[in-house]
């Protein structure tokens, strides 16, 4: 089990709920648009939020960020320490920075100290669009291992300087090298791991590569806190990012849970129609329950779904078998199963 940080009250590692991050996309120095891009991430779920603070200007904005901001503000901060002391100063709950890229290790140890006296931990974010010179000379690309050897570079500075409150991630756009860096990490180190594909893109290719890279990480125990990274609002990604734990067991599914199978050459009834009906019949109320409900086209495999649901429906040729709590209740006309079906709900 990896150790457990704490971003102002929130665990990450250590057996802790694993959490939810984004980023936002506005301007930091724009105060009031980014208070209300984090607000929204806040409502739909988003437990920590990144900023990127790359001047002054910024680094004083997160001041007037954090005092009014719902969720803790990590820092994302390039090369200067500078920066990163005025973040830490300023409220911020967690700082992203690469110690490898600060300069002279008295900078570092400043970073250090002033992130312990505050009890800020530090992310290390390897990314394989910005690996080390050195370390692509000597892989050729941002292979897993070269990855991996960053991130163990950085940590090595930190614990340099006394400093053990951090996280690590080894992203890259590249789903199976990633995958491959943080096993290859977490075999022999156990800080809490913030885990996530970059630059994965947008729409159903980008969730699909997050899903895919978070998912086969969580499966193996892998991942303490995770990002999916989406081009576009961030909204989304805190929606899929939720889904994802959801859909690895991590996380109680929120809302309704519907079953439905893809149809075959078996269905005689048009089934896309009866779970459009179910949609726009089922009230907000029924939805907030965190119900599981099957609605499946026919009786093959369909009682068994119905059955293991909280509430179902098998349809047949002519009438569908309803089902509450893994029993049978009864037999219904096709037009009027749905309806039965929320009434039985
Ligand atoms: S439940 Fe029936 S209709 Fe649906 S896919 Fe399976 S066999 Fe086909």
């Amino acid at each position: 089990m990896t150790r457990q940080i704490h971003v102002k009250g929130i665990p990450i590692g250590g057996g802790a709920p694993v959490s939810v991050q984004s980023m936002t996309t506005t301007d930091t120095c724009d105060v009031s648009a980014t208070l209300a891009q984090i607000q929204r991430l806040a409502d739909a779920g988003c437990d920590i939020v990144r900023l990127a603070v790359p001047t002054n200007a910024a680094a004083e904005a997160v001041r007037a960020i954090a005092e009014r901001s719902p969720l803790p503000i990590v820092a994302d901060i390039h090369f200067n320490y500078a920066l990163a002391l005025k973040c830490a100063e300023n409220g911020a709950a967690k700082l992203r920075i690469n110690p490898g890229n600060i300069g002279k290790p008295e900078y570092v140890k400043l970073v250090a100290d002033a992130c312990r006296e505050r009890g800020i931990p530090i992310r290390i974010g390897v990314n394989a669009g910005s690996l080390e010179k050195e370390l692509l000379a000597k892989y050729g690309s941002p292979t897993p291992e070269a990855l991996a050897e960053s991130a163990i570079g950085h940590v090595r500075l930190l614990e340099d300087a006394g400093f053990g409150d951090i996280a690590v991630s080894m992203k890259s756009s590249d789903v199976v090298t990633t995958v491959a860096a943080y096993e290859a990490f977490a075999a022999s180190f156990d800080y809490p791991l913030h885990v996530g594909i970059t630059e994965a893109g947008s729409g159903q290719r980008g969730i699909i590569k997050a899903a895919m890279g978070i998912g086969s990480l969580l499966l193996r125990g892998i991942g303490d806190t995770i990002r999916v990274s989406l081009t576009g609002d961030p909204v989304p990604e805190v929606t899929a990012a939720i889904e994802i734990l959801e859909t690895a067991g991590l996380r109680k599914i929120r809302g309704l849970h519907l079953i439905s199978c893809p149809t075959c050459g078996r269905c005689k009834v048009n089934l896309e129609a009866l779970i459009a009906d179910f949609n726009a019949g089922v009230t907000e109320e029924v939805r907030k329950r965190g119900l599981t409900v099957a609605i499946m086209g026919c009786e093959v495999n369909g009682p068994g779904e119905a059955r293991e649901a909280d509430y179902g429906l098998a349809a047949g040729p002519v009438r569908a078998t309803l089902f509450a709590k893994g029993e049978v209740i009864g037999k219904v006309e096709i037009a009027d199963a749905v309806q039965a079906l929320i009434k039985l709900i």
